[in-house]
């Protein structure tokens, strides 16, 4: 089996924890950057990106991270995705800048705070629950990476090499389906 972290400054962490073991890894939860030395991938979850960097910086967590991405897979979802761009609407600069995707936050509008539909995700299912929770959006992708899924012609998931990511919150579907592609990515990876 394989060791999956969780990124656990803040944001939806116990249902990842969940979700992972559903999928068959051992999953742990990460507050130090030691904790990553043993772990063969990581989840950043959703919740608030600018609040996520701000502790992962005090807690020496985003050197560490960036590092570990080097050569690990990282799934983000809906913050953790924002976390994971290069570029980020309206902000100076990106955070981890994992993924060759232009971003824009809290796309969906501030009438529409959260919704939930059923999408299509290539490779991992023709009908996900989809909750979205003042979620972005992929305004563009570069060539390399793969657009896995699309809601009302936004991107809302995407992968590329061992990176993954997606605007809205898997953990919260019941339905375990996504960290099980995952996971299968961490296990190739792995071998
Ligand atoms: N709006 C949040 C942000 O910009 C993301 C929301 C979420 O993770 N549910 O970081």
């Amino acid at each position: 089996t394989v060791k999956i972290g969780v990124l656990a400054l803040q944001g939806a962490v116990s249902e990842h924890v969940k979700a992972l073991e559903k999928s068959g890894a051992q999953a742990v939860t990460v507050k130090h950057p030691e904790e990553l030395s043993d772990l063969d991938g990581l989840v950043l979850p959703g919740g608030e990106s600018t609040t996520m960097r701000r502790l992962m910086d005090r807690s020496g967590l985003f050197k560490a991270v960036k590092h570990f991405a080097k050569s690990k897979p990282v799934f983000g979802t809906c913050a953790g995705l924002i976390l994971m761009a290069k570029q980020i609407e309206g902000r100076k600069g990106p955070h981890l800048a994992l993924l060759d995707i232009d971003v824009k936050r809290n796309a969906f509008g501030s009438q529409v705070d959260s919704f939930q539909t059923t999408l299509q995700i290539k490779d991992v299912a023709e009908n996900f629950d989809g909750i979205f929770i003042r979620a972005p959006y992929i305004k563009s992708v570069e060539d390399n990476v793969q657009v896995l899924s699309t809601y009302e012609e936004h991107i809302v998931a995407c992968r590329q090499g061992r990176f993954l990511a997606c605007a809205f919150h898997p953990e919260l579907a019941g339905d375990s389906r996504f960290h099980d592609y995952f996971v299968k990515m961490v296990e190739n990876e792995k071998q």
